[in-house]
């Protein structure tokens, strides 16, 4: 070949490339999946459908119901889970994946000053994995905060997750919880004064006033938050308030609520103490979490205004199973959130409440949200409303339900199997063996990463946020 036609060549070299690659994407974009299992819960019926087929082309769902209803295209390759129940990919309304205090309280609270924000990181990615390898492909991540630090580790985390640098569910991220001095989002509470030179602002979350609310709430937001979460009442794992106090004035909550509405952000709250329930649903949030303390009253106001309870039963479970690594003071609190959150949600299903899928992961191992779906169901939620609050209701609470929630044409393909019928035995949902999210298999078989095996893991630390 002569030079002239070598650079004419060199020329049209970009151009073939790209059509090349191109051609692979739309190849790969085509690629036909049929997913079956002996049942299907689509994340909406009251029932489930025997003999269910999900057909996936690219990241969307392209056809599903039971095999008598769904053509399997010819070209499809087929994986057949055999029997095992097909599911929406779960969501958890209330994770916080950048941190893990599921240990010793005392040795996290020494650490948490020890360790370098960066490593943390690195470990969150772990976090990241393990939930969802366990069937969650959609989380809410409500607060990611290190003392002494104004890094956005949630934010990060989000972001590669999105980039496909690292292997995660989706992300909504709140950045710093919201709270008062002194209150239970406080970084600084329970050590000694101006150890860390300063007091905490509107950057660290914690405001004193309506204009600081709004402040932070904009502050959070340019800098990446999806939703805003505040703490108004008192909390379990923090040292220096009582777990049931008003914490924010509801001329506090009014503002953040309307500036974080005028942005198009929702609203989760903090919240164990009934009087300041009222006050936050009065101000119009969209989320009460863990609500231990409301009374029937409360909760009918909640349904009244359609306001979502995210009952965090995992975490009370994990700490009274462990309360020997607590201070005596964090015993107490605990103690009393535990005697009286069965109770209120009782109520709330009783009432008729909508119910968010949430656990507050991070105060017990990542990766075991799953064992929400039992507590829920030993009290007195009906199994398929348990995987309802998971799916639909949980991408209702997140806005993202147009995407995502159901196995519908035209959704995002997240996809989860687990063996046998969480109707009959609702702990099928702790067992997920397959997991597709937008699409790509993350997992079909054993998990990669064994989050039980990290729960004393003394490295693993973080400022308390619940
Ligand atoms: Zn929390």
């Amino acid at each position: 070949m002569n030079i002239l036609a070598c650079a004419r060549w060199a020329r049209l070299l970009p151009a073939i490339l790209a059509l090349a690659i191109g051609t692979i994407s739309i190849r790969a974009a085509d690629n036909t999946i049929a997913l079956k299992a002996k049942r299907i819960f689509d994340g909406k019926s009251k029932s489930l459908v025997p003999n269910g087929v999900v057909i996936v082309q690219g990241d969307r769902i392209v056809d599903v119901g039971s095999n008598l209803a769904v053509a399997v295209p010819g070209d499809a390759q087929v994986i057949d889970l055999g029997d095992a129940t097909l599911a929406p990919g779960f969501m958890d309304a209330h994770t916080h994946l950048t941190l893990d205090y599921s240990g010793d309280y005392n040795v996290r609270r020494l650490k948490e000053v020890d360790l370098n924000v960066s490593e943390q990181a690195i470990i969150a990615t772990v976090h990241a994995r393990a939930t969802v390898e366990a069937g969650f492909t959609t989380v809410r991540d409500l607060g990611s905060r290190f003392v002494g630090s104004r890094e956005f580790v949630d934010v990060a985390l989000r972001n590669s997750i999105n980039k496909g640098v690292v292997v995660g569910p989706r992300m909504l991220v709140a950045t710093k919880g919201i709270g008062a001095t002194g209150g239970h989002f406080d970084p600084t509470s329970g050590f000694r004064d101006f150890l860390f030179g300063r007091e905490p602002d509107y950057t660290d979350g914690i405001i004193d006033s309506p204009d600081d609310a709004r402040k932070a709430v904009r502050f959070e937001v340019k800098n990446g938050a999806d939703v805003i979460k505040a703490a108004v009442s008192g909390g379990v794992l923090s040292l220096a308030d009582e777990v049931d106090t008003p914490q924010l004035t509801p001329a506090e909550m009014a503002a953040l609520v309307d500036e974080s509405h005028r942005l198009r952000k929702k609203v989760a709250v903090h919240c164990h103490g009934d009087e300041v329930a009222r006050e936050a649903i009065e101000a119009g949030v969209d989320s009460i979490e863990h609500g231990s303390f409301m009374k029937p009253e409360t909760l009918t106001r909640m349904k009244n205004k359609g306001v979502f309870l995210t009952p965090t039963l995992m975490a009370t479970e994990w700490i009274m199973s462990k309360l020997e690594n607590y201070p005596p003071a964090l015993q107490a609190k605990a103690k009393a959130a535990a005697a009286a959150r069965s109770d209120m949600f009782r109520n709330a299903v009783k009432l008729g409440v909508k119910i968010s899928f949430g656990t507050d992961a991070a105060v017990f191992p990542h990766g075991q949200n799953a064992r929400e779906f039992k507590v829920m169901v030993d009290l007195g939620m009906q199994p398929i409303e348990a995987l309802r609050s998971a799916t639909a209701n949980d991408a209702e609470l997140l806005g993202i339900a147009q995407k995502t929630g159901t196995l519908e044409k035209g959704k995002l393909a997240d996809v989860i199997a687990m063996p046998g019928d969480p109707i009959t035995d609702i702990t099928a949902t702790e067992r997920v063996f397959f997991v597709m999210k937008e699409g790509k298999i993350i997992r079909n078989g054993p998990p990669t990463v064994h989050a039980a095996a990290k729960e004393t893991d003394p490295t693993n630390v973080a400022a308390p946020v619940d």
